[in-house]
């Protein structure tokens, strides 16, 4: 049946559909673009399930909706190598298959999803109102405006935002917000004071590296206050910043050892918030779906991606996944993750 509906998939996207080959791209011009496929009809689809029960394993995923980034991380372990997204009817369709096989919440990310404010915007609206999913964004801060939280705001459950330092020349060694003179810090106070006032859960990334390992975080942290704050130690993965050929980022003068790594932790235990993520925790316990919908097996060092849920069903994709459903347990991947309905 699942065929039947790939097929079917096949004969209703654009010539150059991701299955065939080609591509289904959209350019900087996009957001304009978006409800081109209109008539793309997934009622006539009829049933979604693919019938394989992993409603367990796929309560949580992360969608990179498009690897396009305005910043230039030097670490970044999820780099510009295209420029393609699905547009918005292929992702909606992909979002149904996620909900028909149990997925109860979606993180959107990139790249910086906020490159792609319409696309971004309307995924969130379906996600949580037609689907009725938790919604999750994870973005580097710069691009969200207010007019983006007045129309969607309250279609987003929790926001993250990537904060490595708080000091303007780290954040320029690392890449994070361009020049020394910086204002990445500012912006992110920005977000989570915009956070407040759309009832919208404020959550802070830090990617702890050799540039950041030292520094005391504290005093800034308890003034944003975040919900949730993870710190992740610096990963080097094949094909995206490992330094070899084809390579975009060589990220391997920013590793920190397993020691630096728990110092910066150790340093911050007063924060209840926080959450550390070390390689062995994080490497596998994420369900990824890349801008084609493919799970990203990142298990043998590198991004291998599974076949589209979109050609092949869930069920089928994540056996391809590499994905370490003990480890996702026990990093506690499933938690409050829904905003305060009340202050709608
Ligand atoms: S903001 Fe995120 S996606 Fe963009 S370069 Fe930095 S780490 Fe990569």
């Amino acid at each position: 049946m699942r065929n039947f509906y790939a097929a079917i998939l096949g004969l209703l996207l654009p010539a150059t559909d991701a299955f065939s080959g080609g591509w289904s791209r959209t350019g900087a011009n996009s957001s304009s673009r978006l409800h081109e496929t209109s008539d793309f009809d997934y009622k006539a689809f009829g049933e979604l399930t693919d019938h394989s029960d992993v409603s367990n394993l796929v309560r949580s995923v992360n969608y990179f909706i498009s690897r396009e980034c305005n910043y230039n991380c030097k670490f970044c372990f999820h780099t510009e190598t295209n420029k393609n997204k699905f547009q918005f009817e292929q992702a909606h369709y992909g979002l149904r298959l996620l909900k028909a096989a149990g997925t109860l919440k979606i993180n959107f990310a990139g790249g910086e999803p906020f490159i792609n404010p319409q696309l971004l915007g309307e995924l969130c609206k379906v996600a949580s109102e037609e689907l009725g999913m938790a919604v999750s964004i994870i973005s580097n801060g710069s691009l969200i405006t207010s007019k983006w939280m007045n129309l969607y705001g309250k279609y987003v459950d929790v926001l993250g935002v990537s904060v490595d330092s708080f000091d303007s020349s780290t954040n320029a060694a690392i890449g994070r917000g361009g020049d020394a003179n910086n204002k990445h810090a500012e912006r992110v106070l920005r977000v989570r004071d915009m956070c407040c006032q759309h009832g919208i859960l404020f959550k802070m990334n830090t990617v702890v590296c050799s540039l950041n390992w030292e520094e005391d975080m504290n005093t800034q942290v308890e003034k944003l206050d975040p919900y949730r704050w993870k710190a992740f130690q610096v990963l080097i993965l094949e094909g995206e910043n490992s330094g070899r050929p084809g390579d975009l980022r060589n990220a391997n003068a920013l590793k920190v050892s397993r020691h630096e790594f728990d110092a910066f932790c150790e340093r911050h235990s007063a924060r209840k918030m926080l959450i550390p993520e070390n390689n062995d925790v994080m490497q596998n316990s994420y369900l990824l779906l890349d801008e084609e919908m493919r799970f990203l097996d990142c298990s043998n060092g590198g991004k291998v991606p599974s076949e589209s849920i979109l050609k092949v069903g869930v069920g089928r994709a994540l056996q391809q996944a590499g994905f370490d459903h003990e480890m996702f347990e026990k990093r506690g991947g499933v938690y409050d993750w829904e905003r305060d309905k009340s202050f709608d």
